[in-house]
């Protein structure tokens, strides 16, 4: 059984940029039943429980209808826990390796925002819009509904935004791009980034989602 982990601060510590509101309804609920089916399925397939990355990776690119259910529950419930360790009530900058990269990349960190701010903008439909870091540089994409980065495999995530309705409908209501442009300037948990930069160039390890128990 996987548990729906506990968010790293208070409901209302992101406010005014995600409310209290928001984030009953999105960890709450949402992700809540993202756990709730991937244990079901779990159950009724009688796959053995394992680490969540091996999976989504056993779960990817299956063709069977239950397996790809499968991956979208695992997959969504990985995306929502990272989500919430992506971001930090702690405004801070990123670190000096990192800001070094983010200025050899895109000439700067409001060059990353706006880069950042630009895709998830113009992503269309759900998904997730990531900063990731590939080969010793920065990365900025997309990706669509649940797919995540433990499938793309050859990417690290340093930080992810959610791109679904469900992340900024009741405080920004169609207006994603004013969400990720607030989101951007005071939410990204840059301590958790600097270590997932320094995980991609082998120094300590990436992030993992919690076991079952
Ligand atoms: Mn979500």
């Amino acid at each position: 059984m996987f548990d729906l982990p506990e968010l790293p601060y208070e409901q209302d510590a992101l406010e005014p940029v995600i409310s209290a509101d928001t984030m009953q309804f999105h960890h709450g609920k949402h992700h809540a039943k993202y756990v709730e089916t991937l244990n079901s399925l779990l159950k009724e397939m009688g796959l053995a429980e394992r680490d969540l990355e091996s999976l989504i990776l056993a779960a990817k690119d299956a063709d069977d209808p239950a397996m790809t259910k499968l991956f979208n529950n695992a997959a969504q419930t990985w995306n929502h826990t990272f989500f919430w360790h992506a971001m930090s009530d702690n405004r801070a900058a990123p670190g000096p390796a990192l800001a070094e990269a983010i200025q050899r990349t895109f000439g700067g960190p409001d060059k990353l925002a706006d880069e950042f701010v630009k895709q998830g903008g113009a992503h269309f439909g759900s998904g997730w819009v990531w900063l990731g870091a590939k080969d010793g540089s920065l990365t900025v994409f997309t990706t669509h509904d649940a797919d995540d980065t433990v499938a793309c495999g050859n990417v690290t995530p340093l930080l992810v935004c959610d791109l679904w309705e469900h992340a900024y409908y009741l405080d920004y209501q169609n207006d994603r791009a004013a969400f990720l442009k607030a989101w951007f300037e005071a939410l990204p948990n840059w301590s958790l980034a600097d270590r997932q930069f320094a995980a991609s160039k082998g120094e300590g390890q990436a992030w993992k989602h919690p076991l079952p128990h």
